[in-house]
């Protein structure tokens, strides 16, 4: 299969097409990009599975371009859940309600609840009204492999496996969503993002952070090995630690890489590394750039710990499984 790489209207109008007949498309969002199919069509959601290599019990998200779409998705749609809809959609945020019996059990893995998101990047939502029915979409890599954020990483990964990818640029948020459950008592993040734990508890009261066992595997990266480069990654405490693992590696004939933000790359003696930039949101923004980057240039790759205030906290449950929690 040839993979197209489109732009603009000629993009979303062939997306459409594509949808409609029953195909999958690679789509950019805020957060990353979606490999994304009719959400109402299993036949079509089979093949998201297939051309990720996606275990087919890890469910997928249900995209929407309105709210008024909700009404043929979820039941029981409490006041909190109202609330934080209201408050964060559109946005890189999903909420996980009591799913409608029209949803296809393929979409939720059998669950009976579905995870509903309302993506604010402009093509996203083009796209998603120009096919005219919920998109259902996981991130668009390879099982595993880091996510992307811009359509080449998707084409380096889904070349020859998926008939189109919309080119949108590079995505702005540059980590999946947060998913917050509100199908329980007490809303539980089951994976945190951009709109965190802080800003949640300030429309609702109270959240819970996912903490102990996993019995049934809700959000990603709890069951299964995720966003991992393809080669050795280690998370450094601090400057010192980030330099001696660099030139440990390097000493073993590994070519060494370190992630940092602008103000430890100034501390790193020239020693090869990727500056994320400045501020939180940059980082965020550039972190599976760079894993990407430095899986291509490198055979060991160093990330700076960017603490767990705010939005580092998120970016850090990312890096965490990329590097298997390894920390030096
Ligand atoms: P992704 O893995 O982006 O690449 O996005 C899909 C993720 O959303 C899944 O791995 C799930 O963990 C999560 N998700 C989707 N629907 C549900 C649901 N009904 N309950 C819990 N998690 C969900
Ligand atoms: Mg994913």
């Amino acid at each position: 299969m040839r993979t197209l790489v489109l732009k603009g209207k000629e993009a979303i109008e062939k997306g459409a097409e594509l949808i409609a007949s029953g195909e999958v498309v690679a789509f950019p969002t805020e957060t990353v990009y979606g490999l994304g199919a009719d959400a109402f069509n299993e036949e079509a959601v089979k093949k998201i599975f297939a051309a990720k290599g996606r275990p087919s019990d890890n469910p997928l998200i249900v995209h929407i371009a309105d709210i008024s779409a909700l009404d043929g998705l979820a039941e029981d749609v409490s006041e909190a859940a109202k609330s934080v809809i209201s408050a964060f959609m559109p946005g890189p945020i999903t909420v996980i309600m009591k799913k409608s019996e029209k949803v296809p059990l393929s979409v939720t893995a059998g669950l009976d609840t579905v995870g509903i998101r309302m993506p604010s990047h402009v093509v996203a939502r083009e796209f998603i009204k120009a096919c005219g029915t919920p998109i259902a979409a996981p991130s668009a890599n390879r099982s595993t492999h880091i996510s992307p954020t811009s359509a080449e990483h998707v084409f380096e990964d889904m070349d020859g496996r998926i008939p189109l990818i919309i080119d949108g640029g590079d995505c702005e948020v540059g980590i999946e969503s947060t998913i917050i459950d509100m199908s329980t008592d007490v809303p539980t993040i089951l994976r945190p993002g951009a709109v965190t734990s802080e800003m949640l508890a300030e429309v609702l009261g109270a959240v819970k952070t996912f903490s102990g066992k996993v019995v049934v595997a809700k959000a990603p990266g709890m069951k299964y090995k995720h966003y991992a480069p393809s080669c050795e990654t280690v998370v450094a405490k601090d400057v010192g630690s980030a330099v001696k693992a660099y030139d440990d590696a390097e000493e073993k004939g590994l070519k060494p890489v370190i992630i940092a933000r602008s103000s430890t790359a100034e501390k790193l003696g020239g020693r090869t590394h990727i500056d994320l930039g400045s501020s939180d949101a940059e980082v965020c923004r550039n972190i599976y750039a760079a894993l990407h980057r430095a899986e291509k240039i490198a055979g060991f790759i160093v990330c700076e710990h960017f603490g767990e205030k705010g939005v580092c906290g998120s970016v850090m449950n990312r890096v965490m499984k990329s590097a298997g929690g390894k920390i030096v």
